[in-house]
């Protein structure tokens, strides 16, 4: 789980804000990881998640390849091979740098209709985000749509997540927008039952096992946007979230679940309040900055999460966990 943007700061504020209830509490095993890309020590999300699903360096903007362009092998691809179920649920559009660095391969963030054509390439067995534009109502003409369909995925539009597409029986993509999804203080609710979703789908899905990267892509957002009501309200949203994963994995036992950010943004501090007990949330920049970025673990392997460690990291430790 991924909350894009999310470091101590941002959790820190969450933990004021939403008060003794909130999910963090529920963790013991905690570590930090150094996020810095290879050509630059603040990293974007794009060489921040390829970082997590090819465990190399790369440089700022760049989508699933190394520095030197070569495609890197993700852990989507390695699982799918290996006969495990994958899957991706967001609060951005399905090209944008997160979920984007774990299914293609493109020199840049910014090839966006290009990105949706690996969709076509990698396979995965649910994906759940915005950005339906990038796959039908193209430049090209192409309808990716279309050729999800032929390729047996039941394609659904909508932010209602009250059935699996497909009774299940099929892998499938549900379009919550045809761009951006709103934010969780304009209406946005669907992450939480989205990952539900997912989740029940997935473990019924492959004997062996599965893989679901969850983010919550607009903690990002609202600090790039200096808004710390849209952060207050964008970090419950992924509280709710992590609940719901919580609960999954608490029930299933099985179930190892990380939760992280790709980079701080905002240059968060929290400076003293008017009250005693009060804070003022206070931005030092639109932009990304250096600062570490905590990780959570819950569930089998959960210690080995501890510590301070490159970003890379992460994704060997995911292969170790998975004995791989
Ligand atoms: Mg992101
Ligand atoms: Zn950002």
């Amino acid at each position: 789980m991924i909350g894009d943007g999310m470091a101590l700061s941002q959790v820190s504020a969450h933990w004021y804000w939403e008060g003794p209830d909130n999910i963090f509490r529920q963790f013991s095993s905690i570590g930090f990881h150094t996020s810095h890309s290879s050509d630059n020590l603040v990293t974007d999300s794009a060489a921040g998640a390829t970082a997590f699903s090819c465990g190399h360096k790369t440089t700022n903007g760049a989508i699933g390849i190394y520095p030197d362009e070569a495609s890197c092998g993700g852990i989507v691809e390695d699982l799918e091979k290996a006969g495990y179920a994958t899957g991706m649920v967001v609060t951005c559009t399905a090209t944008h740098a997160t979920p984007a660095s774990f299914i293609a391969h493109r020199e840049l963030r910014a090839f966006t209709d290009e990105i949706a054509l690996d969709y076509l390439q990698t396979p995965f067995d649910c994906l759940i985000a915005g950005g339906e534009n990038n796959f039908r109502g193209r430049l090209d003409k192409k309808d990716l749509i279309d050729s999800l369909i032929a390729r047996g995925y039941a394609v659904k539009s909508g932010s209602q997540m009250k059935e699996i597409p497909g009774k299940g029986e099929k892998p499938f993509v549900i379009f919550t927008d045809k761009q951006e999804p709103p934010t969780a203080s304009g209406g946005r609710t669907y992450l939480p039952g989205a990952t539900r979703l997912a989740l029940n789908f997935l473990k019924k899905r492959s004997e062996k096992g599965f893989f679901l990267m969850v983010e919550g892509s607009q903690i990002d957002w609202a600090g790039h946007a200096n808004d710390r009501n849209w952060l207050r309200a964008e970090m419950h949203d992924f509280d709710r979230t992590i609940r719901a994963v919580l609960e999954f994995a608490a029930t299933d036992g099985e179930t190892l679940v990380i939760v992280t950010g790709d980079h701080e943004c905002g240059g968060l501090a929290l400076t003293k309040g008017t009250g005693k007990a009060d804070f003022k949330a206070e931005f030092s920049t639109r932009l990304h900055t250096a600062a570490w970025v905590p990780v959570f673990a819950y569930g089998p392997s959960a210690s080995m999460f501890t510590g301070v460690y490159d970003n890379t990291t992460i994704y060997s430790k995911m292969r170790e966990a998975l004995g791989r």
